[in-house]
């Protein structure tokens, strides 16, 4: 009936002749478009990500169109293994893992943003390449976050590191999973389509297990109520994300960023993951001595070989999580050799820094193979792999460093092991000035 028109747009007011289109309802009610518009950015940003609506949605904050960015250029696992060797060392199988990982992951990216030429037909055409987060497992200190963080630099994509155990459940005390991704967004200056190809780490992934196997009335707001958070940001969702950190606060723009195409690698010690692996059987098959709990613990290749996934749920990961986590690999822990190489070898290794610290201010500093060796030991005792390793260096240089500006020009400065024991300072000579030929 014309007599029920609507006259005015029901929720703004607006008269129908100054709306730009007024969609009418029943009974005189009706709805301008830009009302339409705003409901449904609100609608957007309620979703939760369990699917609850949100107490209150913060409004949206569309990312400014851009042209498509260049597709990620592929590096051959060979290739990225062999860079890797130049930062890290040791960790062959996790290496290997991880190469093949990304690259599969950055070709699967690249097809899915921009599909290639010859992008297979026939009955490959319609097959979608599922997403291959990496879980890492490994003592503290044998490299994790370095092999993760040389990856992204290498691939010159954003990467942004979380600890798990910072995170809780939406609406606890603690961070909400989408901190990780205001991470990513902040390591890629805002800009949301390089977040969207970086890599997250998340460490200490073992310690959101779940808290108990019996349904408690308490909810587990920082084990598997974590776990069930980061289930859809691994997978892949639209996650809004508040720019200035914290809550969700009505008045505050929500960032949309997409996860489907950001590579999760995730760490955790799972310390004892060996024995229980031994204890179920696991390492039956590979011709090992059964399950005592003085049983010689597993490598890193008989743990990958012998692990199933239940042997990660006995740590409370709840099985839709591992599921999310289909590449896995397993560090070893570094032994004295290694820890020695880690002082040396690598591009950036701590005595090279120290060395160019000297260097600057025109001295010379060198460690002996002693010395070496004694601070590998000193790392050992700590028991935090190669993460000890620089602080063992910094305290023994400390005094050194303290009075290098008064130490007389071109002095040579001698780590030794004695040195590295505490037992003695470093040992000084002094360069002497080159004799006149006669
Ligand atoms: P985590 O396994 O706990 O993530 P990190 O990767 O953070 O350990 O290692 C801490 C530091 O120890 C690194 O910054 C690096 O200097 C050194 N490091 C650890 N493992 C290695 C390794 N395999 N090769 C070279 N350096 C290493």
């Amino acid at each position: 009936m014309a007599g029920d028109r609507a006259e005015s747009c029901s929720f703004c007011g607006k008269p129908a002749a100054q709306a730009g289109k007024l969609i009418a309802g029943p009974a005189g009610v009706g709805i301008c478009n830009a009302c339409v518009t705003t409901c449904g950015r609100l609608l957007e940003c309620d979703k939760t990500r369990d699917g609850k609506p949100a107490a209150a949605g913060p409004a949206m904050q569309e990312a400014p169109a851009k042209a498509p960015l260049a597709p990620i250029k592929l590096v051959a696992p060979a290739q990225l293994r062999l860079e890797l060797d130049a930062h890290v060392i040791a960790q062959a199988h996790a290496k290997k893992v991880l190469s093949v990982a990304v690259f599969n992951h950055y070709k699967r990216l690249n097809d899915r943003q921009q599909p290639a030429a010859a992008a297979p037909t026939g009955d490959l055409a319609d097959v979608e390449l599922d997403k291959s987060n990496v879980l890492l497992i490994g003592p503290t200190g044998t490299g994790k976050t370095l092999l993760a963080r040389s990856l992204a630099r290498m691939l010159d994509v954003p990467f942004a590191i979380a600890d798990a155990t910072t995170l809780t459940e939406a609406g606890y005390v603690g961070d909400d999973v989408e901190t990780v991704i205001l991470r990513l967004l902040q390591a890629a200056d805002m800009d949301v389509e390089r977040a969207q190809r970086g890599i997250v780490f998340i460490d200490e992934i073992d310690k959101i297990g779940r808290k108990s196997d019996s349904a408690s009335i308490t909810r587990d707001v920082s084990g598997e109520g974590v776990q069930q958070a980061l289930l859809k940001l691994l997978e892949g969702t639209i996650c809004n994300v508040p720019p200035a950190g914290g809550r969700k606060h009505p008045e505050q723009q929500c960032i949309r960023v997409d996860t489907a195409d950001i590579l999760f690698i995730c760490g955790g010690a799972f310390a004892g993951l060996d024995r229980i692996i031994a204890r179920r059987g696991g390492a039956k098959s590979l011709g090992f001595v059964p399950p005592r709990n003085d049983a010689p613990s597993l490598s890193a290749e008989q743990i990958v070989a012998g692990l199933q996934p239940e042997d990660l749920f006995s740590f409370g990961m709840i099985p839709e999580f591992v599921g999310r986590l289909p590449v896995i690999s397993v560090l070893e822990p570094l032994d004295r050799e290694a820890l020695i190489r880690i002082l040396t070898e690598p591009r950036n290794a701590a005595t090279k820094q120290y060395r160019k610290l000297f260097a600057l201010s025109g001295m010379t500093l060198e460690f002996s193979r002693a010395s070496l060796e004694a601070a590998a030991d000193k790392a050992l005792a700590l028991g935090t792999g190669a993460r000890g390793l620089r602080s063992v260096l910094e305290g023994v240089l400390l005094d050194t460093m303290y009075t290098l500006p008064e130490a007389a020009p071109g002095s040579k400065f001698t780590v030794t092991a004695e040195a590295i024991r505490g037992e003695q300072p470093v040992t000084v000579s002094v360069a002497s000035p080159k004799k006149k030929a006669s």
